[in-house]
């Protein structure tokens, strides 16, 4: 017998149907003779109508009662799940966040793992039942219900399965796997089957979304193997793991894409220490996330910056920075740039592969797209692009490095 825990995302259980769906699926694993915790997202589309309605009676509504609110979605499908089991005859429960006893620290609305307490769930499952865990919550020590940052019913499935020292963690979703590259956009995408955890964490949180890219932290932080695959056939889907030395051999295991990305430069620096510090240390307190930082100095000897961020945060980064300007020089100027994207190839083939860089740069200048701002790490080269060229430049990339015909190690 093995303790399987299953992720079941909102386009999962979207509809009563898709519930219904998931109920039988349930069932037929635990009729090979397994245990089941099942992980549920809110029904589909729910987390954002709930986000729209707290838009529309407050701009600024506190991130306290966004999370009393968000946190409702994940409780309505976890009890309709359950119902869903019952009513075919299989004895389900459903448990909260509070009740999974998943504790969180950090601040409302990015809520993160601290501890969790699997007893009442490891009692459930003795007693012969399924337990339905609401994703996406916890509670702080002192009972406040945090969410867990959007796509966060990962990360709860991750913590819960290696919290229960699963068998196996399994995250069902829309798609049978990850992709070479969202397969919406790259119809010639193909299947991985499998993927390290550096490369899945670089892709996560370059664009990928089918995992929330912390989720892939603490699976590798804790050893957790999971395997991304589809809650509607029964395909193969991808393996997440520790690398091994044959997966070097494939240069760009994906490429990812993220949108709405704007960029901020500064010009006209003085090249002297602290002044870095000044601009990024102003943006931190204004808690705006910073992506790529890129800096240089002109043939005036004056520095330049530029970092990108999401375009829902130019304005408040424009208005943070303001005052700072006069600080850095009397000269001191911001440009800004919106309807960006940035494209990312990722891959720990590139560490022993030369020449990654101009392949990449000559396919997207062979195509008419221009690129904008460079950075990379030791997997990935990101860089960006006019938002309008994206999906252009995604499928270009991807034919650059043959993802749709090469045999993936
Ligand atoms: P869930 O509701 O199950 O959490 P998500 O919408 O968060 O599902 O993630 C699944 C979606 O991720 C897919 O529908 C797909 O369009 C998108 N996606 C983006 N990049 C990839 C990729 N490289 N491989 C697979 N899916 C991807
Ligand atoms: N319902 C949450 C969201 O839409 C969490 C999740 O789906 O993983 O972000
Ligand atoms: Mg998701």
């Amino acid at each position: 017998m093995a303790l399987i825990v299953q992720k079941y995302g909102g386009s999962s259980v979207g509809t009563l149907d898709r519930i219904r769906n998931v109920a039988a699926r349930i069932k037929r694993v635990l009729d090979e003779g397994n245990q089941v915790v099942a992980v549920v997202s809110a029904m589909g589309g729910v987390t954002d109508r709930l986000l729209g309605m707290a838009n529309e009676l407050n701009a600024n509504a506190p991130e306290r009662e966004l999370d009393v609110l968000l946190s409702s979605g994940e409780q309505q499908s976890i009890a309709l799940l359950a119902m869903a089991l019952q009513a075919m005859g299989v004895d389900a429960v459903s448990a909260t966040g509070r009740q999974a006893g998943i504790q969180t620290v950090g601040s409302h609305t990015r809520g993160r793992i601290d501890e969790i307490d699997p007893s009442l769930l490891k009692g459930y499952l003795a007693e012969g039942k399924v337990v339905i865990v609401a994703g996406f919550q916890g509670v702080t020590k002192e009972g406040m219900i945090h969410t867990l940052g959007r796509g966060g019913s990962d990360l709860s499935a991750i913590a819960v399965a290696a919290s229960l020292d699963a068998d196996v963690c399994q995250i069902l979703t829309d798609v049978d796997g990850v992709y070479t590259c969202d397969p919406r956009i790259v119809l010639n995408a193909r299947k991985l089957p499998e993927i390290s955890y550096d490369e899945m964490l670089e892709m996560a949180s370059s664009g990928t979304k089918v995992m929330q890219s912390r989720s892939v932290e603490f699976a590798k932080k804790y050893g957790v193997v999971f395997e991304v695959c589809s809650s509607l056939n029964d395909n193969p889907g991808t393996l997440v793991t520790e690398e091994h030395p044959a997966m070097e051999a494939v240069v760009i295991r994906g490429v990812s894409i993220e949108r709405s990305q704007a960029r901020v430069t500064i010009t006209d620096i003085p090249d002297t220490p602290g002044q870095s510090g000044k601009i990024l240390g102003c943006l931190a307190d204004a808690e705006i996330n910073v992506d790529m930082i890129v800096s240089n100095i002109s043939s005036d000897g004056m520095a330049r910056h530029s970092f990108t961020m999401h375009t829902n945060d130019l304005g408040r980064a424009q208005a943070a920075l303001k005052p700072v300007l006069g600080e850095l020089s009397s000269d001191a100027k911001i440009e800004t740039e919106a309807a960006l994207a940035k494209l990312s190839t990722v891959g720990i083939g590139m560490r022993s592969h030369s020449g990654v860089a101009a392949k990449m740069f000559q396919a997207l200048g062979k195509a008419g797209i221009n690129i904008g701002m460079i950075t990379t790490s030791e997997i990935k080269i990101s860089v960006t692009v006019s938002e309008s060229q994206i999906e252009d430049a995604a499928r270009v990339v991807h034919e650059a490095f043959e993802l749709d015909k090469k045999p993936l190690a």
